[in-house]
């Protein structure tokens, strides 16, 4: 029974991990003479060593052809975009004509809301979960201004319910079917960055839809984190950023999903060029005539640098069979990190993520016992010895313990620091 607990234990189990080579693919950070342990991949992945040869490849191709690298070979600029369409949709659960890569999340979120967000007189209202992350409540509420209506009123914030501050399943029923007849759009995350909780997203739009709304789902947390049916679960639209669990870089290009059912809708949309029609784009005739799916939404050619690094990105969930088995692996690492937290330190850290794996991914939000200060010693102690989390007022760590590329010596040492700082 402690043995399940000990250094040897820790060791045995990164052995036996099937996943594990993959750690070699990304480039990891020191501290001092050692790797730092790194647990903030929901925040900025680790860089894949093959993003380097991928940007390579444009800049060679800029240096040696110039305009004529939009035609030239596999990797042509012109559909470059299209490299990225095949690996994502697999990521996300979706039809490959129902996924794009490009612009940056808020963005693709306002997009998005141009053309599913329709409010009228009677139907106005957002719903999103209260404390939803601020550059999506931004969002959602400068654009019922946009329309006219009043945030006051028709921008409505689900309170959590349960002691840790997560949302039960009742709570989002209750608040759906309260202002039901009043929803233009329910916006929800796929995981709350918070408190890393998980939602069941099948679930959330069918109730939305009973309703009459339309619902699109925020995944920058869920996605290459949980395995995703954006297709199957029927939800209306999805944005998603890379540089967290897709480790393609700072500010990477994000995602954006359109379910196939609006692939042909004549809804309003913000247009650009490179929307159009693929067959006769270079017509450049005046009118604006869409292409099919998600490809429809774009405006401007790719940023091909920015997406470089999103090849070797997806390359690795290809090559790690799947979200399905690298989720598998994150099951399990975040549940060893739950069992040696409980174990071990559980008077110094309460964990506020829910218990159930369904409800999780790979995060565990770690509130501090006794307060803020107390947080902030024991967060500036774990860096001090090469231990990266991150810190969310008041008093919470979250630690990301990322399948890719964190082994289960990286948890064993994350307790075992809390046990030095607390004293043994
Ligand atoms: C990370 C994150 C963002 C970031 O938005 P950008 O447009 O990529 O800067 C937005 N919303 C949520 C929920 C996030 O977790």
């Amino acid at each position: 029974m402690t043995d399940s607990l000990s250094r040897t234990h820790a060791m045995a189990l990164d052995a036996a991990d099937p996943l594990r080579q993959l750690r070699s693919e990304f480039i990891i950070p020191r501290h001092g003479h050692n790797d730092q342990i790194y647990f903030v991949g929901n925040s900025l992945g680790l860089q894949p060593k093959a993003a380097k040869a991928h940007l390579q490849d444009v800049l060679d191709k800029w240096a040696d052809h110039a305009v004529e690298g939009h035609f030239r070979g596999d990797t042509a600029w012109m559909t470059y975009h299209e490299l990225l369409r095949e690996p994502l949709a697999r990521i996300v659960g979706a039809q490959p004509s129902e996924v794009v890569a490009m612009n940056s999340l808020t963005a693709n979120l306002h997009f998005m809301m141009v053309s599913f967000y329709r409010p009228t007189a009677e139907r106005p209202a957002i719903l999103i979960e209260a404390g939803a992350f601020p550059s999506d409540r931004h969002a959602v509420e400068s654009q019922i201004r946009f329309h006219g209506f009043n945030p006051d009123t028709d921008l409505i914030e689900v309170q959590p319910d349960t002691a840790q501050g997560t949302l039960s399943m009742q709570a989002i029923e209750r608040a759906i079917a309260e202002h039901g007849p009043r929803l233009a759009l329910v916006l929800w995350p796929g995981i709350q960055y918070r408190t890393g909780q998980a939602f069941d997203i099948r679930r959330i739009v069918e109730l939305g839809h009973a309703q009459g709304a339309m619902v699109g789902i925020d995944l920058a947390h869920a996605a290459g984190n949980l395995p995703l049916q954006l297709h199957d679960d029927n939800v209306d639209f999805a944005v998603w950023c890379h540089y967290k669990y897709l480790n393609a870089g700072p500010g990477a290009v994000a995602g954006c999903f359109v379910h196939e059912r609006h692939a042909d809708s004549d809804c309003p949309r913000f247009a650009g060029w490179w929307g159009h029609e693929k067959e006769t784009r270079f017509q450049m005739a005046p009118e604006f005539v869409p292409t099919r799916g998600a490809e429809g939404w774009q405006l401007s050619n790719p940023p091909v640098l920015g997406l470089a690094p999103l090849r070797a990105s997806v390359e690795l969930f290809e090559k790690a069979g799947g979200v399905a088995a690298l989720h598998a692996k994150s099951r399990k690492l975040t549940g060893y990190l739950e069992e040696l937290i409980q174990a071990r330190v559980s008077d110094v850290l309460e964990i506020v993520t829910p218990a159930d794996p369904a409800e999780r991914g790979a995060q565990l939000s770690l509130r501090v016992v006794g307060g803020r200060q107390r947080g902030r010693d024991l967060f500036e102690y774990l860096a001090s010895v090469g231990i990266l989390g991150d810190w969310r007022e008041p008093d919470v760590i979250r630690i990301s313990p990322a399948p890719l590329y964190n082994r289960y010596m990286d948890v064993y040492r994350f307790v075992e620091e809390v046990e030095n700082w607390r004293g043994v």
